[in-house]
């Protein structure tokens, strides 16, 4: 008996997003932005993402003029339940449904645990935790519904290591891979996959502190195997192979993409 299953696409094919609708939370700018135009690049139709409407219809333009392929945009705060319902309401009807849900927005606060203050682990837990579980409970209906979807979870290498200072930053982000084997557990059953990519570290806003910190960027350089900090294109290939065909039996799985650094001491 053959184990060649017809219906797959064969090679570089697995990997075409032609036809598929992708929404990037966060994607206005930094990594998101990036990883949005690499799925519009492999074929998706991108809804790109944030709090500013108008932000999202400048970037949305560039990725249809540096792609060809169409780009959508919608705002509304990942923290507003009825922001929330009323914003995937919308993609839905007006796109058909939503094939891709990389969970992107996220933000960063620093301090030692002694002086954390409760507003910024309040808003850590909201954003990095408490949306990616409601946007993934929202889009995941519509993917059971159809019998396939892939949810991308953005999580970090502080998914797996902690530093000084982003005990509650590190906090969130392993949870993510629990919350993410949990989705594995539910929605694996119905054709839906969910992964998180966990990056290094990138240069970005939410790093600029860290990156003009000659002796921490130093440290970043030495720490990472590959010499240097990521650059946002680096984690094109790991989001279009986790939205993609190619990935219809990984689930549940964390990707590091992070020039090697988790693998070292
Ligand atoms: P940026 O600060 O550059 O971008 C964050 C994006 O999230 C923006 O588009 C922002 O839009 C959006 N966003 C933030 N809060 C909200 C909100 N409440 N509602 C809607 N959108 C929101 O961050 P990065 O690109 O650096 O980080 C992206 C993700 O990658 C995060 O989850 C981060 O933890 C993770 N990460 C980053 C690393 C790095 O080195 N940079 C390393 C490992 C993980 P706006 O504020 O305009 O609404």
């Amino acid at each position: 008996m053959s184990t060649t299953r017809a219906h797959l696409p064969a090679g570089l094919a697995a990997f075409d997003l032609t036809g598929r609708v992708a929404l990037v939370t966060g994607s206005t700018r930094g990594l998101g932005r990036t990883i949005a135009e690499g799925l519009a690049a492999a074929g998706a139709t991108v809804v790109v993402h944030g709090r500013s409407a108008e932000e999202g219809g400048i970037v949305a333009g560039e990725i249809t003029d540096a792609t060809g392929s169409a780009a959508h945009h919608a705002a509304f705060d990942v923290t507003d339940a009825a922001e929330v319902e009323a914003g995937i309401d919308r993609i839905e009807r007006e796109l058909g449904g939503i094939d891709v849900l990389v969970n992107n927005a996220g933000i960063q606060r620093r301090a030692r645990i002694d002086e954390f203050r409760d507003e910024d682990w309040d808003a850590l837990v909201q954003i990095n935790l408490g949306a990616v579980f409601a946007l993934s409970r929202r889009v995941s209906r519509g993917m059971i519904a159809r019998g396939s979807g892939k949810l991308i979870q953005i999580g970090s290498v502080q998914s797996q290591f902690a530093r000084p200072s982003i005990a509650a930053y590190a906090a969130t982000k392993g949870a993510i891979v629990m919350f993410t084997r949990g989705l594995c557990a539910d929605l694996g059953p119905h054709g839906v996959q969910a992964n998180v990519i966990a990056p290094g570290y990138f240069e970005t806003a939410l790093t600029r502190a860290l990156v003009d910190d000659e002796a921490f960027s130093a440290w970043v350089r030495g720490r990472t195997p590959a010499g240097r900090w990521g650059d946002p294109r680096d984690l094109v290939g790991a989001a279009v192979f986790l939205a993609s065909a190619a990935s219809d039996f990984v689930n549940g799985q964390t990707l590091y993409v992070d020039g090697g650094m988790t693998a070292v001491v």
